[in-house]
């Protein structure tokens, strides 16, 4: 084997091992390049046009192997982090589990994992981001690490309101999900928001306490999702997928396909035709 083969055979393994460990860990969850059969609660904070693609007819642009290798790797630290956790003593009492709209079936949530705090009895959920790079120093307020409040050998408390500002999909995300695993009379007394660094493993932590009133404003979106579909129709854009400056659109993965169809609301029976044209 010369080092070329080496390195390639290295890198193949690689790739397999990510394929490998998501599939064991994580099938009951399904790969993010499937198609989907539910609106997924964890978008609530996104175009409604983009939380309606993946039920939709309209054919996403496919994800490459390096993108699906990002996806896989987020999903095995996820797992690593929980194990971790789960060693150094939290109290994990659920891992993946599925939340349901109680009217809605098709409006989905899958809860990262749930622990609770035995002197208190209280339970949480759990979210977990890996990040590295932009995303990271986001987080964290910059190089300064403005956003954190208190420095620790495991890694960053955050100031309370960081997730909510500068990350408010992931607010609205969990927010949802903490209304759903209500209704279904499950855990909801707050969210632990971990973001762990890929970097160095450190993790930056954040207590996010359940509001109502801003969590209904959320599900309102995604039920309008649904009610779309129902109707076979595509929701309108909320952003332009053709201008720079919506940063939404250019973080899409369905830019492409939504940049040749009209900005209003579009028939699922229009869409091939739309497209080709
Ligand atoms: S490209 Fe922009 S407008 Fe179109 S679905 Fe994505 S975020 Fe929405």
């Amino acid at each position: 084997m010369d080092k070329y083969e080496l390195e390639t055979h290295v890198l193949n393994r690689y790739v397999l091992g990510l394929e490998m460990g998501y599939k064991m860990l994580w099938q009951d969850i399904g790969s993010p390049d499937q198609g989907r059969e539910y609106i997924g609660l964890s978008g609530a904070g996104r175009c409604r046009r983009q939380q309606a693609f993946p039920v939709s007819p309209a054919e996403a642009t496919p994800l490459t192997v390096a993108q699906r290798a990002i996806f896989k790797d987020g999903f095995l630290f996820e797992a690593d982090t929980l194990t971790r956790l789960e060693v150094g003593g939290v109290w994990i009492i659920n891992v993946g589990r599925t939340v349901r709209h109680p009217d809605l079936e098709i409006i989905q949530g899958h809860i990262d994992a749930e622990i609770t705090h035995p002197p208190t009895g209280k339970a949480y959920i759990v979210e977990i981001k890996s990040m590295r790079g932009y995303p990271q120093q986001k987080t964290l307020g910059g190089k300064k690490h403005n956003h954190v409040a208190r420095e620790h050998v495991g890694g960053w408390v955050l100031k309370a309101g960081t997730t909510r500002a500068v990350q408010p999909e992931y607010w609205a995300q969990v927010q949802c999900y903490m209304w759903a695993s209500r209704a279904e009379e499950g855990v909801g007394d707050g969210c632990i928001m971990i973001y762990r660094m890929k970097e160095d493993g450190r993790i930056a932590v954040e207590y996010i306490e359940y509001d109502a009133e801003r969590a209904r404003e959320m599900l309102a979106r995604v039920e309008c999702v649904a009610g779309s579909h129902a109707e076979a129709m595509l929701p309108s854009c909320e952003y332009d997928p053709n201008s720079e400056k919506d940063w939404q659109c250019l973080y899409c993965a369905y830019r492409e396909t939504c940049a040749v169809l009209p900005a209003g609301r579009v028939p699922y029976a229009d869409l091939a035709s739309r497209k080709e044209a």
